[in-house]
């Protein structure tokens, strides 16, 4: 059943707490590391381990920008099945309590005027 094999990918690549977590927070655009710790209170190693997997499922992309590399959604589609899990489940996660600028958050987008330092 080769024709199901993109599918079940993307399915095992998005069926863990984490994984989930880490793409609402791509909802509000690309991150880098430093925000998603911030945003979601995981440690940076527990978060990278967690985006490689993304990104060899090809769901993520990164993109180094001086010190930071920041993580997108290759394709938005990918949130269409997210929000219908939720819907299919009556279950939304974490509350998104996080916009778009989290005060405290030492990355860039955050806090461009900071000093640009390395996630
Ligand atoms: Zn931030």
């Amino acid at each position: 059943m080769a024709a199901y094999d993109p599918q079940t990918k993307l399915f095992k690549a998005v069926g863990h707490p984490a994984r989930l977590a880490i793409l609402d927070v791509l909802r509000d655009g690309e991150a880098c590391v430093c925000h998603m710790e911030t945003a979601l209170g995981y440690r940076q190693a527990y978060i990278s381990q967690h985006l490689m997997v993304l990104r060899d499922a090809g769901l993520v992309q990164d993109r180094r920008d001086g010190w930071n590399i920041f993580y997108s959604v290759i394709n938005p589609g990918v949130f269409d099945v997210l929000s219908a899990a939720q819907s299919a489940t009556g279950s939304h996660g974490a509350p998104r309590t996080h916009s778009r600028k989290i005060e405290n958050c030492p990355c860039p987008h955050c806090n461009p005027v900071a000093e640009a330092a390395a996630c």
